[in-house]
């Protein structure tokens, strides 16, 4: 069909009867009853006409619209983009289409979809004559996945990480786990053992009643000797189950803790002389008060010097320094012992943890040094450690004066 601008612009004009004039009316009923913005303008932009319905999109009515800039309707934002497809369309001088916001009389963004054909006569554009379909709705649709589809890609994300840290966690459990088998059979091992020592030795001292005075005593000290073994074992299980359940209350006061480190120095020193080793200390003469737990601040102290001599050969040294300084005390137990590997060290504080030495049976249950850890940072001190493996280990402790920490705290758990 032959469009021309007047089709539009003044359809209305002719009478009813002749077969022209009917398909007029027809047309100028199709365009009418259309739901598509269809419009025509001048050679300068301005609006020559426009059907009811899509007038009615807009909000307005076609003699609101009639006459005035097609510009004029559209939203602020898109007015230079629709200024340009205007003049990149006038250059291809045919069918183009693009997209529109217009702004509707109350302020609502109505967004067209436009296919426009201009006219021409004798090379001179005359006009254009425009159809326009309302995809608002499909583009609030497009957004709206659009957005979907950000936060889907989000949310993907999210469970990746959470994948990975729970993957994390379970290797975390099944590490946890492991070492808590081993460690099972580890401290039925070193239960066994001990008792196994006790009722056999008091077993011979009760059947035999001449026994050599001599013999007796040494059996009798055995005895006593793995018994202690057995309670520090079963102490070490319950303090634990109690560390866990975070349980412990810390009693702590005030005390001399040169008093306290002597005491543990002398609680290993029979052990040390069994090994020939050269243990040596070097203590301040003067007090040292701490605000602190006694009980557990001795066993910081009695498991790293049993440690450094359980772990030093016989005719090692080992040796223990203290020095008052201001602000804080701080206690080195060195020994020239096996030592630890560089990569262990951050993992010999961990629970059941023991640097694995194949070939080697050094007894031991991998939670000396949790204690110590726990009760030193419960006193809000320092531990740490230097060692290489065969060089030895120095283990330093470094406990605040402050008298006022952590008063009636709870351990952490
Ligand atoms: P354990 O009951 O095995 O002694 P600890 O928690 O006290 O448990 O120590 C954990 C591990 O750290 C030990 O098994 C040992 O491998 C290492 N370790 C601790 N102290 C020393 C030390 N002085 N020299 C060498 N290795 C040590």
């Amino acid at each position: 069909m032959n469009l021309d601008i007047d089709d539009i612009n003044n359809s209305g004009g002719a009478s009813a009867d002749s077969p022209e004039e009917s398909s007029e009316s027809r047309l100028r009923n199709l365009i009418e009853t259309a739901e598509d913005l269809i419009f025509s303008l001048d050679n300068y932009g301005n609006f020559l006409s426009v059907n009811n319905n899509g007038a009615l999109s807009l909000d307005y009515k076609p003699e609101e619209i009639m006459g005035k800039h097609f510009l004029e309707f559209v939203d602020e934002d898109d007015k230079v983009e629709v200024a340009k497809s205007f003049q990149e369309a006038l250059k291809a001088e045919n069918v183009t289409t693009f997209e529109v916001s217009f702004m509707s009389k109350f302020g609502k963004k109505i967004i067209f979809e436009i296919n426009g054909h201009f006219l021409s006569n004798k090379d001179q554009v005359t006009g254009l004559l425009g159809i326009g379909r309302n995809i608002t709705q499909r583009r609030n649709y497009e957004d709206k996945m659009k957005e979907l589809n950000s936060k889907l890609i989000e949310a993907n994300r999210l469970i990746s990480i959470e994948r990975d840290r729970a993957k994390q966690q379970i290797s975390v459990l099944e590490e946890l786990n492991r070492l808590k088998n081993e460690f099972v059979s580890n401290i039925s091992h070193e239960l066994r053992t001990p008792l196994a020592s006790i009722i056999g030795f008091s077993e011979t001292i009760f059947l035999d009643p001449e026994m050599p005075e001599d013999t007796r005593n040494e059996f009798v000290g055995i005895i006593l000797r793995e018994g202690k073994r057995l309670a520090k074992l079963i102490n070490d299980i319950l303090d634990l189950s109690k560390i866990e359940g975070g349980k412990i209350e810390l009693k702590k006061s005030e005390h001399d803790v040169m008093k306290i480190l002597m005491e543990a120095i002398e609680a290993n020193q029979k052990a040390a002389e069994q090994k020939n080793i050269a243990f040596t200390y070097d203590l301040p003469q003067e007090e040292v008060i701490l605000f602190c737990d006694r009980e557990r601040i001795f066993q910081v102290f009695n498991n790293l010097i049993n440690n450094a001599i359980k772990f030093t050969d016989n005719k090692g040294r080992v040796k223990i320094i203290a020095q008052n300084f201001y602000k804080e005390v701080e206690i080195i137990i060195s020994d020239t012992g096996i030592g630890i590997p560089s990569k262990e060290i951050p993992l010999i504080f961990g629970k059941f943890y023991r640097v694995p030495r194949p070939g080697t049976e050094i007894e031991g249950t991998g939670l000396g040094l949790v204690f110590v850890k726990q009760i030193v940072d419960s006193h809000n001190g320092l531990v740490t450690v230097k060692s290489e493996d065969g060089k030895g280990a120095t283990f330093v402790i470094k406990l605040p004066k402050s008298k006022h920490i952590n008063r009636g705290d709870n351990w952490p758990s």
